[in-house]
């Protein structure tokens, strides 16, 4: 059986997550949790990076941190993973669906001004397949509308747009380190960047269950209290200490993964040539990190079909998102702005392809073979 996933492993998290266990702290922000937010704010220019107990908890985070109110009205595509906008639904915001790209699959930069009103707040760009939003225009129309850029960069660790690192360019940025990523802190975790000065304070002390903690160990305040809204999203040592070692490796992961990404690509390249399916597109100025492999097919039953035919083969491949706008939450706390041209029509036709690292050239070969095969078929 080819998995569709493995979650990625290099064989040395053993060692520090077992020096983790015997620190005196094992609880957040101890050494481990303090070396891996350095590499992150060395690596991706971003002013402070806090570990988090998850993606949807740093979304959470930071629909705290811009001080969200009920029938605030937060931007964001509808082709997405729930945690996006259930992050902001939470704190009662209305959730503003705008149409996708069809090449990128990506929030259409270019629908987005028609759907600000008076009580727009945010706009959330996520990076699909860790492929950059067009983020030039987002950001332009954002400083236009004084509005906050909150990127959902789940899937955008070692991805660039123009040079910047994704999660690096909005006023605050997410990772998730969730096992499905290209990188994990042992099976759940994640990361926010906070890239404005305004929000730094804030972010400390609502990650600190609200309270002024971190202000009290560096001696600025002389007791510590609860100060505001916050929540418990420090991950443990044990977790920092299994990313720790993944950073250390993140380009042979990279590497790896792209030259998957690559292979992929050229042998599938056929296919598309005689017309039988649409490849991934990279934008010009997008350097991506082979989060996932996609094809698109002609429509959801020649979709329905080939999954099947791959299982049979004993190949799992998967599909995603049913499209927010159409969820039974998404219809109570949201709505889709204007025409959905693309959003529905394009999630129908995805099939994703095992992509993991350490996939082998072997494996591939047999997932591109009936990938074939399955079209020689039917025509
Ligand atoms: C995976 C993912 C999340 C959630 O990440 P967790 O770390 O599992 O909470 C949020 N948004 C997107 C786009 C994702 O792909």
């Amino acid at each position: 059986m080819i998995p569709f996933n493995k979650p990625p492993y290099l064989g040395t998290e053993e060692q520090y997550v077992l020096e983790a266990m015997h620190q005196s702290k094992i609880s957040g922000d101890g050494n481990f949790s303090l070396k891996c937010q350095k590499w992150f704010e060395d690596k991706t220019k971003t002013k402070i990076a806090l570990l988090t107990t998850s993606c949807t908890h740093a979304l959470e985070m930071s629909a705290l941190l811009i001080g969200l109110k009920e029938g605030d009205e937060v931007i964001m595509p509808s082709y997405t993973f729930v945690s996006t906008a259930n992050a902001f639904a939470l704190r009662g915001a209305k959730i503003v669906f705008v149409d996708i790209r069809p090449d990128t699959m990506n929030i259409d930069e270019n629908k987005i001004e028609q759907a600000i009103t008076s009580r727009t707040k945010a706009i959330i760009p996520v990076h699909y397949a860790g492929v950059a939003c067009e983020m030039d225009t987002i950001m332009d129309i954002a400083n236009r509308h004084n509005l906050v850029v909150i990127e959902d960069a789940a899937q955008g660790m070692m991805s660039t747009y123009k040079g910047r690192a994704l999660g690096s360019i909005g006023h605050i940025g997410t990772y998730s380190f969730h096992e499905t990523k290209n990188y994990t802190s042992g099976g759940e975790g994640g990361v926010i960047f906070i890239n404005d000065d305004k929000y730094l304070d804030h972010a400390e002390i609502i990650r600190e269950k609200g309270t002024n903690r971190n202000q009290f160990f560096r001696g600025q305040v002389d007791k510590y209290t609860w100060v505001e809204l916050g929540s418990s999203y420090l991950p443990s040592e044990l977790q920092a200490a299994y990313l720790y070692a993944q950073l250390l490796d993140a380009d042979t992961i990279n590497k790896d993964r792209l030259s998957s990404w690559n292979y992929y690509y050229q042998q599938l390249k056929p296919l598309q040539d005689q017309a039988k399916i649409t490849l991934p597109i990279i934008p010009k100025g997008c350097i991506h990190n082979a989060h996932m492999f996609y094809i698109k097919t002609k429509d959801i039953q020649e979709r329905t079909a080939l999954l099947r035919y791959l299982k049979e083969q004993d190949i799992l491949c998967v599909f995603h998102y049913v499209p927010l706008h159409s969820s039974t939450a998404g219809l109570k706390f949201g709505t889709f702005h204007a025409e959905d041209s693309f959003t529905t029509k394009e999630s129908e036709a995805i099939i994703r392809l095992p992509m993991y690292y350490s996939l082998t050239q072997e494996t591939q070969n047999k997932v591109i073979k009936y990938v074939s095969k399955f079209y020689q078929q039917i025509t």
